[in-house]
């Protein structure tokens, strides 16, 4: 019976508890006692702070293909989203799991244990299916496996290329003509030990309203979590009030397609009625704030919207960082730049958002160290360069000390993926990086 024994461990709220017992039976926790100063003999000690395993809500895996190679040119998002098609040009089922596995493992040594893939690249070159059409969900979901973390596969409908325009280029690879076509592949995917299928609707920009309508209410027949890019761009929220009358938020909810498994990923650009909407459809917010900043999308208003009590997440998105503690300090930090405040999130908020409420939005019962839950959890280094001398006794000292290299072990459903900083299942994490990146960048 594998049993833990950790020397401090957060079970929510500001403090962290001493000489925590984790009892693991099936994959989830049995039983969870702080205050065990005497180890039952086999119980493996956990060195520094063990919290839960953190979740990665918003991935788009090919994208860590761009990283450090786009910063020579100024632009935006949209010059960079040129860059991006280049690589999605280049992938086939073959790269694209090398790929993907490398970029997985990288977030299991960085404390992930859960990610939603945010998947679009279904097609071949031209939008000709594989003689499997799902072959490129697939090879992700042969690389979750192979790194040793739960997926959510959110497979995305995509169908024009802006508002009322014609699909062009690599775009036509994330194209399944119409919903119905997209209804029927994604119904061929199935569920598994750490899988779970998703649905994602790409933006307002490359899906209409009648189609936005139908997807979602196909999904929620399902009882699928449902993710959308929502108001990453002024230009999108500009244009789709212009165009359609509604915000991008508005749109998703005259179709009826908010709800308490709807997740908007972004919301840079909400306004407060856009708010006051989300947190009354009880729908989820999922910041990807290092990805925000790196494209300079601007600031998201994530401060208003937890205070409307909506339940925060968060993505490394485009993967320009893998770090959960970097991406939840980001929205904090990024708030207090825009606010001229600090504390703008309490550490304890923070470390929900990339725990439990991410966990949540992506349909993972997991995310607090609590009996009943998934046993997936994360041990950091409190001794390390880094974080020596900040008080274990807080979770603070994670969230505002720890990075992704502080992450000592991550163990998902009671079984070890990460021992010692080393990932125990891709234990050439780098080196694969390295030759996956290459082949697709040259
Ligand atoms: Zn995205």
């Amino acid at each position: 019976m594998p049993l833990w024994w950790a020397e401090r461990a957060w079970l929510g709220g500001p403090g962290t508890q001493p000489d925590v017992l984790l009892d693991v039976k099936e994959g989830r926790f049995a039983s969870v006692t702080p205050g065990v100063t005497d180890p039952p003999p086999g119980a493996e000690r956990l060195p520094g702070l063990t919290m839960p395993g953190m979740a990665n809500t918003h991935s788009h895996a090919f994208h860590r293909a761009l990283r450090g190679r786009t910063h020579e040119r100024s632009g935006s998002f949209w010059t960079w989203r040129e860059m991006m098609y280049e690589v999605a040009a280049g992938l086939d089922p073959e790269s694209y799991e090398r790929l993907a596995r490398a970029v997985y493992a990288e977030m299991a040594l960085a404390g992930f244990t859960a990610v939603g893939e945010f998947h679009y690249l279904h097609h071949g070159p031209g939008g000709v299916p594989y003689s499997d059409p799902n072959e490129m969900g697939l090879a992700l979901i042969r690389a979750a496996e192979g790194a040793g973390i739960r997926l959510t596969l959110l497979d995305a409908l995509y169908l024009q290329g802006g508002f009322n325009a014609p699909l062009a280029g690599p775009q036509l690879r994330f194209s399944d003509k119409d919903v119905e076509g997209w209804a029927v592949r994604v119904s061929q995917l199935a569920s598994g030990r750490r899988l779970r299928i998703g649905a994602a609707l790409h933006s307002v920009r490359a899906v209409g309203a009648d189609q936005i309508a139908i997807a979602s209410g196909w999904a929620a027949d399902r009882g699928f979590p449902l993710h959308a890019h929502v108001s990453e761009q002024q230009a999108e929220q500009r244009d789709c009030l212009e165009r359609l009358g509604r915000s991008p938020l508005g749109v998703f909810g005259d179709v009826g397609a908010l709800g308490a498994r709807f997740t908007a990923v972004h919301g840079n650009h909400f306004s407060a009625a856009d708010i006051s909407l989300l947190a009354s459809a009880g729908g989820g917010l999922c910041a990807c704030p290092t990805t925000e900043r790196d494209l300079g999308d601007g600031i998201g208003p994530f401060h208003a919207v937890h205070a409307a009590g909506v339940p925060l997440s968060v993505g490394t998105d485009s993967h320009t960082v893998i770090d959960g503690f970097e991406e939840v300090r980001a929205m904090e930090m990024d708030s207090r730049s825009a606010s001229e405040q600090r504390g703008r999130f309490t550490p304890a908020a923070l470390a929900e958002a990339v725990t439990a409420g991410g966990m949540a939005a992506i349909g993972w019962d997991a995310g607090s160290l609590a009996p009943g839950r998934l046993a997936d959890f994360v041990n950091i280094r409190m001794d390390g360069v880094r974080t020596a001398g900040a008080d274990p006794g807080q979770v603070a000292s994670a969230v505002f000390a720890a990075t992704a290299a502080d992450v000592h072990t991550v163990v998902v459903g009671g079984e070890p993926v990460v021992e010692e900083g080393r990932h125990l299942l891709v234990p050439g994490a780098a080196a694969e990086m390295d030759r996956a990146v290459r082949a697709l960048a040259g």
